[in-house]
């Protein structure tokens, strides 16, 4: 992931001709946080579990990213989600910078009450670290709205009052509403404007998504909404298809209830790695990473790929596509609307005022197209693929931030015209 990440960042600081001192200062994470977490059991044994925060960059903002409770979470996993952090706050021009952490624990193997104690144990342990100014963290894989409520309240007893340390939290524990659907929602709209841009519509466009958790379900509600045929969907267990459209509501509920949708009998079964080679116009992965890789890009059949997932195409996979013409709205852009609605949690908690719903899934639309736009725009600017072109916005909206805050302009060996490019999504006066 690590070396992914890197790759496609070298790729864009290629374009923008960075100078080696550049791009290490910007790959480089600002900080690294390693915790040990020793806590007790419910049978009164001792657990014992690594905990990490890596804040990657702060030029445009408090940093910001998600909680992941894993075995495999790491060092270097968290170092490369922590970058993607800073480009994907950059895109979509929230005032962020880029952070992500997590445990090295399995919450299947524990209880709430275990949970509970790793989690106040670690709040405990960053709590210096953190903070509605520095860094607020947020849900990934195998967090949620309650752990998030239990940082809020941990952080609280150090420091007082502070719903804005974290997002993602409860509606009823100053949450968002339009929270859990932001990132499907996000995923839709970047689908609708590629669309626009190929001249095409919803209209009886077949659909299949890898993964049916917060992004997949939500993405395949609203775009089945819109006209589109969801055909097949797989999670983990299992897939299930069906050509003339899955009803998504009941497949949803169906979910909701057994964790899977395997089993589900609006459609036929299917192993779900066939997920991939789907006869279908757009393939969303919304699972986990490295789900398009040398091994299965071949079957690949979609035309248009929108990455719901952080990290679905390997650098080789994407070089294969990108040369068949398959369109690929990346990570960065195409699920921006997670951090995007956390934003505005984090306001209104500020704010101490709620939003309505509709006010909330309008701002999203908005900055949403606005980064499609920016992103469209940059990738004629320099004549490169979309993820070229995000990864280079992204990189020189946080230079210029990083550089605008010191006085090193001319100290440093940046390419001509860095400082007056034109950012196709700038505010002017
Ligand atoms: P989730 O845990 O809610 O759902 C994950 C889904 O992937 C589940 O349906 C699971 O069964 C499925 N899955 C796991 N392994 C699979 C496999 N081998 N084959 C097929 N399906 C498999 O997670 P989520 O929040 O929906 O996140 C999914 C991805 O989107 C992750 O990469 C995450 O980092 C990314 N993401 C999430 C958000 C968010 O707001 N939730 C925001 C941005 C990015």
């Amino acid at each position: 992931m690590l070396e992914e990440s890197r790759y496609y960042f070298s790729k864009a600081a290629d374009t923008l001709e960075l100078s080696d001192r550049i791009r290490q200062i910007l790959l480089t994470p600002m900080r690294v946080v390693k915790v040990e977490l020793v806590t007790e059991a419910d049978d009164g044994s001792l657990l014992h579990h690594l905990g990490f925060r890596v804040q990657h960059n702060r030029a445009r903002g408090p940093m910001k990213g998600g909680l992941r409770y894993h075995p495999t979470v790491d060092e270097d996993h968290a170092v490369a989600l922590a970058s993607l952090m800073t480009w994907k706050t950059a895109v979509v021009d929230i005032p962020y910078g880029g952070a992500k952490g997590g445990i090295n624990c399995d919450p299947a193997q524990m209880s709430q009450s275990e949970l509970d104690g790793v989690t106040r144990s670690f709040v405990g342990q960053i709590k210096d670290v953190i903070g509605p100014t520095v860094d607020i963290p947020a849900p990934d894989v195998n967090t949620n709205a309650e752990i998030m409520g239990w940082i809020m309240d941990e952080y609280s007893k150090y420091e007082g009052f502070s719903p804005a340390v974290v997002t993602g939290k409860p509606l009823h524990l100053f949450g968002s509403p339009g929270r859990a659907g932001a990132t499907g929602r996000g995923v839709m709209v970047s689908l609708a404007e590629t669309l626009k841009t190929l001249g095409r519509s919803f209209d009886g466009l077949t659909v299949a998504i890898q993964g049916f958790g917060n992004v997949g379900s939500h993405a395949a509600l609203l775009i089945a909404e819109r006209g589109a045929k969801i055909v097949a969907v797989a999670d983990h267990l299992g897939g299930v298809a069906n050509p003339a459209g899955l009803d998504v509501p009941a497949l949803a509920a169906w979910a909701t209830q057994h964790r899977t949708v395997k089993g589900f009998a609006g459609g036929d079964e299917f192993v779900n790695t066939d997920i991939i080679g789907w006869d279908c116009d757009v393939l969303i992965p919304a699972a986990l990473e490295e789900a398009i890789t040398e091994d299965n890009v071949d079957d690949v059949r979609a035309s248009i790929i929108v990455e719901g997932a952080n990290g679905p195409t390997t650098p080789v996979a994407d070089e294969v596509l990108h040369k068949r013409g398959v369109t690929i709205v990346p990570d960065i852009l195409a699920n921006a609307g997670g951090v995007t609605v956390s934003y505005f949690e984090w306001v209104q908690n500020i704010q101490q005022f709620r939003w309505e719903l509709e006010r909330i899934n309008s701002e999203l639309d908005k900055i949403m197209c606005k980064a499609f736009a920016a992103v469209s725009a940059t990738a004629t600017q320099f004549n490169v693929d979309m993820r070229t072109a995000a990864f280079v916005l992204a990189i020189q909206r946080v230079g210029r931030a990083a550089l605008a805050r010191v006085h090193l302009r001319n100290k440093i060996n940046l390419p001509p015209g860095f400082f007056t490019m034109t950012d196709p999504g700038a505010v002017s006066d």
